[in-house]
C-alpha cells in the first residue's frame, strides 16, 4: 500500500515534535500548513512568538504582510501553498527567551535534514525561498545579496527532487525596511510563482 503524503507527513511531524536535538528546542515546534499537494512551497526562517503561539507558520505581523501581498496577486495560502520554515523551533538569544534571534549554522543543519523530507514528500514544481536563511540553507551559499538574486527562477536539485526555485524579500524585511521599488519587484515575483499554479 502506498503512503499518502498526508501520511508521510503526520509521520515527519511526529519526529519533528519529539526533536530535541538544539539548545533552542522548548518542544514547541512549528511545523507547516497548506495544502500538501501544492504546486508551490514556501520556506520561511524559522517561527517566532505568534507562530508558537498558533503553531503555525507565518502567522504574526510578518506573515500578516506576506498574506496580504499573496491576496492581491490572487494566492490563497491556505489551498495554493504549502508553508514551512528551514528551522522548526523559535531561536532565542540565552539570555533572553522572549527575544527572536536568526537561526545559527548549528541549529539550522540539526533541522535541514527535515526540511529535505518534507520537500521529498511534497515533490513541489517550485520552491519559494523567503529570504536569506532559507536561500542560503538549501543552496549552501554564504555570501550573496537578496537584491541580486531575488526574482530569478533557478533549478535546485536536492536529493530526489529536482525542481524550480526562487528568492523573495522575506516579508519582515519588507514590513521594516523595503523602499517602493522593492515592494513592486515581490509583486511582480510573486505573479511569477503564481505562474506556477496554471503548471500540469
Ligand atoms: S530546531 Fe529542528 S533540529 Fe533543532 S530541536 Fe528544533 S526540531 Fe530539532
Amino acid at each position: 500500500m502506498t503512503m499518502t503524503k498526508q501520511t508521510l507527513l503526520n509521520d515527519l511531524k511526529k519526529e519533528v515534535l519529539q526533536c530535541k536535538k538544539c539548545r533552542i528546542c522548548k518542544c514547541n515546534q512549528v511545523f507547516s500548513c497548506g495544502n500538501c499537494d501544492s504546486k508551490i512551497m514556501l520556506i520561511g526562517e524559522a517561527p517566532g512568538k505568534d507562530e508558537v503561539k498558533n503553531k503555525k507558520p507565518f502567522v504574526g505581523a510578518a506573515g500578516k504582510n506576506l498574506t496580504s501581498y499573496l491576496e492581491e496577486t490572487d494566492i490563497d495560502r491556505e489551498s495554493d501553498l504549502y508553508i514551512t520554515n528551514v528551522v522548526k523551533c523559535r531561536p532565542t538569544p540565552i539570555d533572553n527567551p522572549n527575544k527572536n534571534k536568526k537561526p545559527d549554522n548549528g541549529e539550522i543543519r540539526n533541522c535541514l535534514p527535515f526540511l529535505l523530507k518534507e520537500i521529498e514528500i511534497i515533490k513541489p514544481k517550485l520552491i519559494v525561498l523567503c529570504g536569506g536563511t532559507s536561500y542560503g540553507a538549501l543552496t549552501n551559499k554564504k555570501s550573496f545579496k537578496i537584491s541580486d538574486i531575488r526574482g530569478k527562477i533557478f533549478k535546485i536539485n536536492l536529493n530526489s527532487v529536482n525542481c524550480d526555485a526562487i528568492t523573495i524579500f522575506h516579508p519582515s524585511y519588507l514590513m521594516q525596511y523595503a523602499n517602493e521599488n522593492q515592494i513592486s519587484q515581490t509583486k511582480d515575483d510573486l505573479k511569477l510563482i503564481k505562474s506556477y499554479l496554471d503548471l500540469k
